[in-house]
Formats: C-alpha cells, sequence, structure tokens
C-alpha cells in the first residue's frame, strides 16, 4: 500500500491583527491575552522565532513550533536611490513579486507599500496599470513589507531614519482586496505592534464607493483620493473606474468617510499630464469642484515609463496650474519626485506580475503592431 505522507500546511502569523490572533489562540486552547503579547514579539521586538519568546510557556512555544509560522517574502533586490529613497523587490510565490519603497525625509519617513499583484484597474498613466492583474496579498504580504523594512532600516549603520508614515500607494488598488488591508492596516494602528497614529496611516484610492463606506464601519486611517480630473469626461479617461463611480457621488462618500470628526481632510492626488490635464481652465474647474470639500491638493508632476503615451507637464505649467488653484483658496503642494533614478516614483513600481487579465501581452501586441514589428 501507498503511504502518502502530509504535511499540513503551517499557519502565517503575520496574516492575524489582533482580533484574529485572539480567536486563532483560542482555537488552540489558548487564552487570548497571548494575542499582544505575540504582536510585541513580533513587531516591536523582531523576533520570530517562538522559542525565544520568553513569556510564553514551553508547551505553547512547542505547539506553536509545531503548527506556525512567521514567514516574510523574500527579498530580492534593495537599490539605493541617489537621494536617499530605497526599493525592495520582494518576491511572493514562483511568478509573482511586489515593490516598496522607502522614502526619507529628514527624521520622518514615508513607506509606499503595495496591495496587490498588478492592478485590475486600468488608469491610463500607470504603469502598475500596464502589467495587468495577478491576485490580491494577504495580510502577511501587505503587512510583511512594514516588517522588511523597519528591519532593513534598523540594520544600516547610525541610521536614524524611521517609518514615520506609511501610504498604501504601491501597486493595486487597496480598496479591492479590502479584508487584508484593513487587517494590516490595524496592525499598523495597533498600540501593541506599531503603534502609528491614524493620521499617519494613508490608504489611496481611485474611488471604490461601496468599499469605501465599509472602510468607515471599521477602520479609520485617513484617505487620500486619486482624482486627476475635474469633470467625468476627462476622468472617465483617464480613472475608468470613474464611469461606474462619478465624481460627485465620489466627493459625497470622502464626506461622508470623514464625517463625525473634526479637522479631517482628503489628500486629493492630482497627476499633471502635458496638455491633458493641466490647463488653467482644468485648474479653474478643480477650484470650483472642490471649493467646500475639505481637502488638501496634492499636485504630481507625472512620471514617465516606456510607451506610457503621456508626458511630464513643463514647469511653467505646473506652476501655473499650482497658483490658480492656490489662489482659488485650495491648500496645495506639489510632490516632489524621488527615487526616479531607480524607478521608484510614483506610477513606476512594477514587480513582476504573472499576468491573469492578457492586458498586459494584448498591449505589447498593439505596440509591436504600431512599430511595425512582426508580431
Ligand atoms: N490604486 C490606488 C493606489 C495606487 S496609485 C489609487 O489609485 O490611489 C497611487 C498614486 O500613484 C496615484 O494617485 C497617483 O498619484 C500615482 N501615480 C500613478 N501613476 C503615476 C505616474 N505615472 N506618475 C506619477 N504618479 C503616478
Amino acid at each position: 500500500m501507498e503511504v502518502k505522507l502530509h504535511m499540513p500546511e503551517k499557519v502565517n502569523l503575520l496574516n492575524f491583527d489582533m482580533q484574529g490572533l485572539k480567536t486563532y489562540f483560542s482555537e488552540i486552547g489558548e487564552k487570548p491575552f497571548r494575542a499582544a503579547q505575540l504582536l510585541k514579539w513580533i513587531y516591536q521586538f523582531g523576533i520570530d522565532d517562538f522559542n525565544a519568546m520568553s513569556n510564553f510557556s514551553k508547551s505553547l512555544r512547542e505547539k506553536l513550533t509545531a503548527e506556525a509560522e512567521i514567514k516574510l517574502p523574500e527579498i530580492v533586490t534593495e537599490q539605493h536611490s541617489d537621494d536617499g529613497t530605497i526599493k525592495w523587490l520582494l518576491r511572493l510565490d514562483s511568478g509573482n513579486s511586489i515593490e516598496t519603497v522607502f522614502i526619507p525625509e529628514g527624521s520622518r519617513g514615508t513607506l509606499c507599500i503595495s496591495s496587490q499583484v498588478g492592478c485590475a484597474l486600468e488608469c491610463s498613466f500607470c504603469s502598475t496599470a500596464k502589467q495587468g492583474f495577478n491576485r490580491n496579498l494577504t495580510t502577511a504580504e501587505i503587512i510583511g513589507q512594514v516588517v522588511i523594512a523597519n528591519r532593513a532600516l534598523k540594520c544600516i549603520p547610525r541610521n536614524e531614519r524611521v517609518i514615520s508614515n506609511i501610504v498604501l500607494m504601491g501597486m493595486g488598488e487597496p480598496l479591492l482586496n479590502f479584508d487584508n488591508v484593513v487587517a494590516a492596516t490595524n496592525i499598523m494602528l495597533e498600540d501593541n505592534a506599531y503603534g502609528l497614529s491614524k493620521r499617519r496611516v494613508t490608504l489611496s484610492t481611485s474611488g471604490v464607493i461601496p468599499a469605501l463606506d465599509r472602510l468607515k464601519e471599521v477602520s479609520d486611517v485617513s484617505l487620500a483620493l486619486s482624482l486627476h480630473a475635474p469633470n467625468d469626461e476627462l476622468r472617465n479617461e483617464l480613472v475608468p473606474i470613474n464611469r461606474k463611480y462619478p465624481i460627485k457621488e465620489l466627493l459625497a462618500a470622502c464626506k461622508r468617510y470623514i464625517s463625525g470628526e473634526t479637522k479631517r481632510i482628503v489628500t486629493v492626488e492630482y497627476v499633471l499630464l502635458d496638455g491633458v490635464n493641466d490647463k488653467p481652465e482644468h485648474a479653474r474647474q478643480l477650484v470650483k469642484l472642490l471649493k467646500d470639500f475639505p481637502c488638501k491638493i496634492n499636485l504630481i508632476p507625472f512620471n514617465p515609463f516606456p510607451n506610457s503615451g503621456y508626458k511630464t507637464s513643463s514647469l511653467e505649467a505646473i506652476e501655473r496650474f499650482r497658483n490658480i488653484v492656490v489662489k482659488g483658496g485650495l491648500l496645495t503642494t506639489t510632490r516632489k519626485t524621488r527615487g526616479e533614478d531607480i524607478d521608484a516614483a510614483c506610477g513606476q513600481l512594477a514587480g513582476k506580475v504573472l499576468d491573469k487579465t492578457k492586458r498586459g501581452a494584448r498591449r505589447q501586441e498593439k505596440e509591436d503592431i504600431s512599430s511595425g514589428r512582426a508580431v
């Protein structure tokens, strides 16, 4: 008779926030307070070895060693930009990798993390969109990016930079990976883990209204909205999900999200594309659109990538646009491009996506045809 040895898969504890861990511990016959202890070991003390968790009983340590694991994505490369930006390429499985970027700014530092392998949305100016989509990241893969960056930064000699802010602005649409993103942000905010304030964890979305309403029920991270156009006609073209969730309804949903708390605002992201959305008339429309909307505007010079079909706005166009918006009374900042020399700037994150949508292949075919290459 053939005997098949079946090794049950270990449970990756990075997949659980406080609530998830409490459930896990009670399922294995342990007290729920173990959850807070475990979070501290992993996220505050950087300990992955269950045997080193000295406030756990010997039998618990043995049980965890046998059944559970703390498994991080694998670092493939770590690139350093001249301006201090660091980019990690992380391998998730045999076909897929993602990118994570750390951007230092004085004593502060922002970590930009990914939420999906590729992206299912097709924003016309974003390089991740061109790669197609493979799958959602697990909670472990999302929070794992923070763990990896945190540990790597502490390893840099005399490093004074810390992760003070986290933005979900890497690859993917976070609201389309709702549960895992919420669990991972819970760990970022949790006092027993990273303990970041909700003002320092920002979720950026192209505007999935029903998910935004659900988010209000379970989380209160800060919100950034990828607007990029002051009217529906143009936004339909740049951010196609706008056809489903148009601007007026989207702004109303954002207002609902920040309601109930004074002084809360939404960061409105606006990528400036030469000749497309950067004209004075667009700036004036934007002022009108946002005059009663509690926000600050983040103007983002377009970061080019091969075959994007767009150009970066001239410095004059950016200044002109900015002046109109500022004069219109809107709080406005212009995002500095960082990490360009290592392709780490906004919209340049690529990783490696085993495309399930075949979008990448279709696009390559089109490019080959238009450039006269044989296909
Ligand atoms: N799906 C989410 C999060 C990922 S994109 C969202 O749409 O918000 C996050 C931000 O990257 C976008 O708002 C946009 O500001 C920026 N971005 C995308 N492509 C870019 C490009 N080529 N140049 C500059 N910024 C870009």
